[in-house]
């Protein structure tokens, strides 16, 4: 990893896959075609990508206990201990609908209501997911979305991932497709005969999928068009040197365009890191994966101070921020900008990813700086409830009208005055 000495132009910004011109054509035209044909389309185009023929878009119960058959008694485990952190944490999120009433009677408020229905899209081709299911499904379920339906691109032998579809079940969420790509949000949005639409689609996918959610956005709500994930470890001259180099590696593993980080003020940590990267990446599997990300975008930044390291910190914006100094906890309160913060040297982030309980569907890209991880509310909504009462309007109604008249809005100040006329 290169090692630079901080100078003010830092940035881990990439620029997002927007695909080409041709990706663009494709997906509008696959999104044409699911509009018109509805069901038709869905199983032409999943065996023209996805080489399966389908007899049935849904997926039955005895495919589900046919998965269950193929999950051994571990990875059960597992699965349900990560569900019931990852559902504590969620409850904790909830926020209630209030009511504030005045002396002069009004009552004002505002309503929680959750979305009726919310289209999860689950990644098919090389690798299952199930930590993305559990991180999407929950929120969904604890904010108390009554219909959750999840989408995922089947095998050419027609079959969806064992683990997908036992991840659904052990969530509740019954409502399985055997569908992908463009085509599958384009059904998520504006329904077929076998899907009915939904409110909202969530989850991660490829450039196809990515295409499709911008193009149906305004018809329902996406949840983000993600970019590649990164990390950054902010360390002092004591923090662990083989646990700060795997840490970095476990992100540059993601992809080649994923972004790892350490930010100190020791200069010896730094080299020290350094080599300790290179001897972990030599017996990794995804070695030349990890070393595509690291040569592009890891960076080893060596500032002045503590103050100044925090201060890269909050420039990067990081998705995931480890804390390994001496006290963590007296520098949280400094970070402003960040998706998720582990502190200490047990707080790996593949603990954050995995099973912690908080959730792993974090702003990438720098948008930590006005964003927030996926959470129980974006899959609510809020109304307003107003309730004036007579004594409010006789007190308030002109001025109600006065600023009606600088709007230019006659209609508006009579709907007022109509009111008052008696009073
Ligand atoms: P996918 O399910 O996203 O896409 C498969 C579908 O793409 C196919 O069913 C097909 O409909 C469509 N497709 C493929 N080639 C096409 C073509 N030429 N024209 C039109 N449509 C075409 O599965 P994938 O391709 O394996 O990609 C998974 C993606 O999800 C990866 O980019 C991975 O990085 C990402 N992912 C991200 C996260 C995260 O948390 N950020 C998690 C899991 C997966």
């Amino acid at each position: 990893m290169k090692i630079v000495q901080y100078d003010a132009d830092i940035s881990i910004k990439r620029d997002l896959d927007s695909g080409t011109e041709e990706q663009g054509k494709v997906v509008t035209e696959i999104i044409g075609k699911v509009r018109q044909e509805g069901d038709a389309a869905l199983t032409y185009f999943t065996e023209k990508f996805d080489r399966a023929v389908l007899e049935d878009l849904k997926v039955q119960e005895e495919e589900v206990k046919q998965a269950y058959t193929e999950i051994d008694e571990e990875t059960l485990d597992a699965l349900r201990a990560a569900i019931e952190n990852i559902r504590d944490f969620h409850q904790r999120q909830t926020t209630q609908s209030w009511f504030t009433t005045k002396a002069d009677g009004t009552m004002l408020g505002q309503k929680i209501t959750p979305l009726d229905s919310a289209g999860l899209y689950v990644p098919g081709g090389k690798a299952a997911y199930p930590s993305s299911i559990m991180m999407n499904v929950i929120p969904a379920q604890v904010a108390g979305v009554e219909r959750i339906v999840m989408v995922s691109p089947p095998q050419p032998n027609g079959q969806l991932e064992p683990v997908v579809l036992v991840t659904a079940h052990e969530l509740g969420v019954e409502e399985i497709y055997k569908v992908g790509g463009a085509q599958a949000i384009a059904a998520l949005a504006y329904g077929t005969e076998t899907i009915p639409k939904v409110d909202k689609i969530t989850g991660p996918g490829n450039i196809f999928v990515a295409l499709a959610k911008r193009e149906v956005f305004g018809e329902v709500d996406i949840d983000m068009i993600a970019g590649p994930s990164e990390i950054v470890v902010l360390a002092d001259e004591q923090a662990n040197i083989a646990y700060i180099a795997a840490d970095l590696l476990s992100q540059a593993e993601h992809d080649e365009l994923a972004s790892s980080v350490l930010v100190t003020e020791s200069q010896v940590l730094a080299e020290a890191v350094a080599k300790e990267v290179q001897k972990q990446l030599e017996t990794l599997p995804r070695k030349e994966i990890a070393q595509a990300s690291l040569e592009q975008y890891g960076q080893i930044i060596v500032t002045t101070n503590l103050e100044e390291s925090i201060k890269v910190v909050n420039e990067l914006a990081p998705e995931h921020l480890e804390i390994l100094t001496k006290e963590p906890l007296n520098i949280v309160g400094k970070i402003r900008h960040a998706g998720a913060i582990f502190l200490g040297e047990y707080s790996s982030e593949p603990v954050g990813d995995y099973f912690a309980g908080t959730n792993h569907i974090l702003p990438t890209n720098g948008t930590a700086r006005f964003s927030s991880p996926l959470s129980v509310d974006d899959f609510t909504k809020k109304t307003s409830i107003i309730s004036y009462s007579e004594k409010a309007l006789v007190e308030n109604g002109s001025k109600i009208a006065t600023i009606a008249r600088l709007e230019g809005l006659e209609a508006h100040a009579r709907a007022i005055e109509i009111r008052l006329e008696e009073k």
